[in-house]
This record gives C-alpha cells, sequence and structure tokens, in this order.
C-alpha cells in the first residue's frame, strides 16, 4: 500500500559512543574522535546526493517535518557537524514551517554542556532525547553506563536553562541489580524532574552483547547473575504504566509516554507506516512502497560515499502481505490500536476469526471496529503479535 502523507521524517544515524554498555545490540563503535567530522561530511554528501537524484527521478518534492539524530551517541558530535547535517537536509529538501518541525537530538547526559546546549539550539534542535536508563549508580555503573545519577540532573538542568522545552528520557527496566527497590525510585525521579516524553524499554539480552555472551558462557564480569528475572520486569513495568499515569503521562505506545501535546511525532511515523529517510552507517528509509538500508560499517559507508559508491546494502518491495503485517504489527503497538475494518477493505482480508481467537485468550480488545491489545498484556506484547501474525 502507498502511503499517501504529504512529509516526510528524516533520520541520521551516529554510530558512535564512548564505551560499549553492557547490555547493547546495536551497530555502533568506539572509534577514535577524528574520525568524527569525516563521517558528518559523509552523511551530508549523501543527504546531498539523495536529493539531487529525487529531483532528478521527477519524484516532486519531500518536505521533511520531523528529524530525528540517533546512534550511538549523536551528542558526540561538534554542534558544528549537527549543523551542516540539519543544514544539508535543510537546503536538500526542505523543511516545514518552524513551528511545524521536530529536530530531536539524541544525547548521554554526560555529554551535555551549556555551551553545547545553546549551539543545538541555535542550530534548529527543539527536542533532546536522553539515555538515562536509571537514577541508581549501582545499576549504571554495572552497565557500562558513564553517567551516574548526578549527571541526569544536571543534564536535564542545563537543557531546562538553555531554552529546551521538550525532553525526552529513557529508562530500562530489568538493569543488572535492579530491585523494587530501586526501581520506583528511579521512576519517582524520573516523574520529580518531569520530561515531556519518556521511553520505557525492558530488557531484552541480545546474544551478541557482553551481557549475553556472559549469560550464556558464565562469569560475574558484567553481573548477568545480578539481571531480574522475567516476571520481575514484566512487574516493574506495569508498576511504572500505574504511576506514571498518576503522574500526567499519556501511554500511548508500548513503550513510550508523553506529556498531552508531547508525543514523539518522528516515531509516530514509523507506527503508522508513513514515509522516511535515513542517512548514515545502518541506517534505514521507506518511501511507502519500498524500505532499503545503508551498510552498517561505519568505516567502509564514509569510504563508499566519497568514491560515489552506493551504500544500500538492502532494497526490498514491500509485498501487500508484508504491509498487512507490518499495518497489524506497528499499529498494535499504539495503545489506541488499528482501524480493523479500515485494514480489512484496504488488503481484502477477513480477520474476524483471528481477532475472535485472540478476544476469547484475552489477548486483544474490540471497540466497534477498533482492535487494541488487552491493557494488561502490554509487557508481553510481542508474543501477542506473533500469535495474531500466525
Ligand atoms: S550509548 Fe546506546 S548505542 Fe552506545 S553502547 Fe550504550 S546502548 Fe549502545
Amino acid at each position: 500500500m502507498q502511503t499517501e502523507a504529504k512529509t516526510w521524517g528524516a533520520y541520521v544515524q551516529v554510530p558512535f559512543c564512548q564505551t560499549k554498555c553492557t547490555y547493547c545490540n546495536f551497530h555502533t563503535g568506539v572509534v577514535s574522535r577524528e574520525r568524527y567530522g569525516p563521517y558528518a561530511d559523509a552523511v551530508c554528501r549523501e543527504i546531498t546526493e539523495a536529493a539531487t537524484a529525487r529531483e532528478l527521478r521527477g519524484e516532486g518534492a519531500a518536505t521533511i517535518d520531523t528529524v530525528y539524530f540517533g546512534g550511538g551517541t549523536p551528542s558526540l558530535l561538534e554542534p558544528v557537524a549537527l549543523k551542516r547535517i540539519l543544514d544539508a537536509l535543510r537546503s536538500g529538501f526542505g523543511f516545514a514551517r518552524d513551528g511545524e518541525m521536530e529536530i530531536t537530538l539524541e544525547g548521554d547526559p554526560e555529554t551535555i554542556t551549556g555551551e553545547k546546549a545553546a549551539a543545538w539550539l541555535g542550530a534548529g534542535f527543539n527536542r533532546v532525547s536522553l539515555g538515562v536508563q536509571s537514577f541508581n549508580d549501582i545499576e549504571l555503573k554495572a552497565a557500562g553506563r558513564m553517567h551516574r545519577r548526578s549527571d541526569i540532573f544536571a543534564a536535564a538542568e542545563i537543557l531546562r536553562q538553555a531554552g529546551f522545552r521538550n525532553i525526552s528520557m529513557d529508562l530500562i527496566a530489568g538493569l543488572a541489580h535492579q530491585t523494587r527497590e530501586s526501581w520506583e525510585e528511579s521512576i519517582a525521579r524520573l516523574a520529580e524532574v518531569r520530561p515531556e516524553h519518556i521511553s520505557i524499554y525492558m530488557l531484552e539480552i541480545d546474544e551478541g552483547s557482553h551481557l549475553g555472551k556472559e549469560s550464556l558462557a558464565g562469569g560475574s564480569r558484567y553481573s548477568a547473575g545480578a539481571i531480574p528475572s522475567d516476571d520481575a520486569i514484566a512487574d516493574s513495568y506495569e508498576w511504572a504504566r500505574v504511576a506514571l499515569r498518576a503522574a500526567g503521562y499519556e501511554h500511548y505506545e508500548i513503550s513510550n509516554w508523553g506529556l498531552p501535546g508531547f508525543r514523539s511525532r518522528h516515531n509516530l511515523k514509523y507506527w503508522r507506516r508513513e514515509p522516511y529517510l535515513g542517512f548514515g552507517a545502518g541506517a534505514h528509509s521507506f518511501d511507502g512502497a519500498k524500505r532499503w538500508a545503508n551498510r552498517h560499517d561505519s568505516a567502509r559507508y564514509a569510504t563508499n560515499i566519497e568514491q560515489g559508491i552506493s551504500t544500500r546494502e538492502q532494497e526490498q518491495v514491500v509485498t501487500r502481505a508484508e504491509a498487512l503485517e507490518e499495518e497489524l504489527f506497528l499499529g498494535l503497538r499504539q495503545l489506541e490500536g488499528v482501524d480493523l475494518a479500515r485494514i480489512e477493505n484496504s488488503y481484502d482480508v477477513d480477520l474476524s476469526t483471528r481477532v475472535a481467537e485472540l478476544r476469547e485468550q484475552g489477548l486483544v480488545e474490540l471497540h466497534g471496529t477498533q482492535l487494541k491489545l488487552a491493557p494488561d498484556r502490554l509487557s508481553v506484547s510481542n508474543g501477542v503479535l506473533v500469535e495474531l501474525l500466525s
């Protein structure tokens, strides 16, 4: 199904970090700072070339209204490099009017300074997403994070002083050494700092991460033995749901909460299958009909761009069956659910038997034609979604 949205999202991947967190399974690396500048140059060139190619193909304007710099740790790049990339996007594709733009920069609390924050605002960023993960120093240390609890308060203060009115913070339920008490304390401090947006992820141990390897091979260096049980993690998630609702946050997606008017507009594009362009190593794109991704290796990515060689590693036209799966899988992540009648009409399918079975099992709810995950099953949503699609 071709998406009809008129505006696009743009994602910029910055795959560099200061250290490797124990749970991380992303394609990110700890590299010399000298590589940051050339990487930013390569991203600018990719953007400019993509804009020119689009024009040559006569594909019309792709006005951008959300930009998201993710990683990795984009806040490690010099503000002037971040600005260069934003400027390339602005001149290559065109931005929506100022009040309609959401421009997010991901950062780690210990990398925030007053100087940087002012430069980011000046460059056009109006939202900062901080990888907080926990307010407990024992958990942060065990997870391999560079920041400590005091850095989080300091970063929030600096960003507010600089003038940021839209801050997001991420937390992880299930870090090593996390207890019910330490989790409640983290949520309480979070609600006190009162970011406009919150993401809470339940720890998943990937085989490729330090934690995953230690879980399989044994050892104590990364505290794999101190990871809470799956049931404890699900309980923590449920507890956070109740606490954040009481604090005035709207739970709008499985892992995301916002104060009224502060949902992540960029991420909503992913769940609604709206188009976005990704730039940088490993970045994904979707134009409504096909998906493609750049190669992950950041050094090869930069060399390819420099030599004028395509960086695309995968390109796939989304079939009708895949589009239907995506509508359900992505759409049901949103708590408001999906319009079952619209989906059945668009894809000419009858899902009534499958939905009836899942309702009987208490996994989903149907309100009119609106299909939603059952609220008490959100912590096991992946299993529910797999059932629905099987
Ligand atoms: S900061 Fe994020 S991307 Fe970097 S290692 Fe840690 S979890 Fe991975």
